[in-house]
């Protein structure tokens, strides 16, 4: 498969049969193609029209507890363009993408994770040399395909290359939607800014943690279009916002609102006209109808939602994306009393959160936001599996309510 994939993505006939000859003569043919995908175009999943052929696959439709038959699906671009259980031709003037599944199901989607953070510790993170970090990353972006997630709503750090290496074929890895760095305010959760690197002059040096790219720290309207701009022009397929306080943040209190209307609004108009969303972290009613207020399309985490703040959710039609963190074996390690304080109101609050998504019929994803521990990201499809705690196997999403069919 990954084979296929680089074959497809030469850039040209002439700088591939140059670079196969370079290669004879020197260092192999894989490393020709290789260094033929560094030449080529970079390729992101959003401007992608090419084609694939899913031969002899087994389909979840989201409405059966069971697998249908043995089937091929043809897709272009991000469209299911057919599906058939009887082979599906296709031109072969175009560049499809054969892949031959061998009755295999479909693959698994985290909503929330950090291919950056997942595995490496807090203090690694802090410390470590930057290209060290990266190279853990691209060793956990293939721990995470091997667990079956094909794919990862990455909602926050910096994963522009890794996603650019995985799409080129140059490393193995899930398709991976970026937001970049988030955007936080200044003490705000995703402010990580060491005491000594207090005050900031407006227009001063930037922080380690924004010049790796892991948040932007961004004050008032036009700071926050600035930022959010930045993550889109490197390719991010949606804006992350801390909206409100965090538990691995040991500075801001937990019940906090962060931002105002007018700032969240900023992000929200910058990703709107790019033809996109932001998505904000918030745990506190409060926090979350404000970003409600300000256009945001997606709310992460929300464990100490009230019942009418569920039912604006339901109203507006905004997605939850939802994680069962939980006070077990699973959850990520926190060196900071604080934080663990923070953490055990989050963990008492997920069942209720879930049983409020399951009355207000409210579009929910699932995802795990595993932090800082290679052992806790590794049980990344044990937390898929907690979620028989509040659903069926299979049970199908009801939103709409109107339209629901059962
Ligand atoms: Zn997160």
């Amino acid at each position: 498969m990954v084979r296929k994939l680089k074959l497809v993505l030469c850039p040209s006939p002439v700088v591939a049969a140059l670079l196969v000859g370079l290669c004879q003569a020197s260092l192999g043919q894989g490393d020709a193609d290789l260094e033929a995908l560094g030449l080529a175009p970079f390729s992101t999943t959003l401007a992608s029209g090419r084609a694939a052929l899913f031969q002899n696959v087994r389909i979840f439709d989201g409405k059966s507890a069971a697998l249908s038959a043995p089937s091929n699906v043809l897709v272009r671009g991000n469209i299911i363009e057919r599906i058939s259980t009887n082979p599906i031709t296709v031109d072969t003037n175009t560049k499809v993408l054969v892949i031959s599944a061998d009755g295999r199901m479909p693959g698994l989607i985290d909503a929330h994770w950090h291919a950056f953070m997942a595995a490496t510790s807090q203090m690694l993170l802090m410390t470590a040399d930057s290209s060290y970090l990266h190279l853990l990353a691209a060793r956990q972006a293939e721990a995470t395909l091997m667990r079956g997630f094909t794919t990862v709503r990455d909602l926050g750090g910096p994963v522009f290359g890794l996603k650019r290496a995985i799409d080129e074929g140059v490393i193995i890895g899930p398709r991976i939607y970026p937001s970049g760095a988030f955007i936080s305010q200044t003490s705000g959760h995703g402010d990580f800014r060491f005491s000594f690197e207090l005050p900031r002059t407006p227009g001063g040096p930037l922080s380690r943690s924004e010049v790796e790219g892991v948040a932007a720290i961004a004050d008032s309207p036009d700071e926050v279009r600035l930022r959010a701009r930045e993550q889109l022009r490197q390719g991010a397929s949606q804006i992350k916002l801390m909206a409100g306080g965090g538990v691995a943040s040991p500075y801001n209190p937990i019940e906090s609102t962060q931002y105002t209307e007018a700032e969240i609004r900023a992000a929200v108009e910058a990703a709107d006209n790019w033809g996109t969303y932001v998505t904000v972290h918030a745990y506190m009613p409060r926090a979350i109808r404000q970003a409600v207020a300000s256009g945001v399309k997606c709310i992460e985490h929300g464990q100490l939602i009230v019942e009418p703040t569920a039912k604006l959710l339901a109203d507006k039609g905004i997605w939850w994306s939802l994680q069962p963190f939980l006070d077990d074996e699973d959850a990520s390690p926190l060196v900071n009393p604080v934080s663990r304080q923070k953490a055990l109101q989050v963990f008492a609050g997920t069942d209720n959160a879930y049983k409020l998504a399951k009355k207000y019929h409210i579009k929910t994803a699932f995802g795990t936001d595993l932090l800082f521990d290679a052992k806790v990201a590794s049980r990344q499809g044990a937390q898929l599996a907690k979620m028989v705690r509040w659903y069926m196997p299979a049970e199908r999403s009801r939103w709409p309510p109107q339209t629901m069919a059962s």
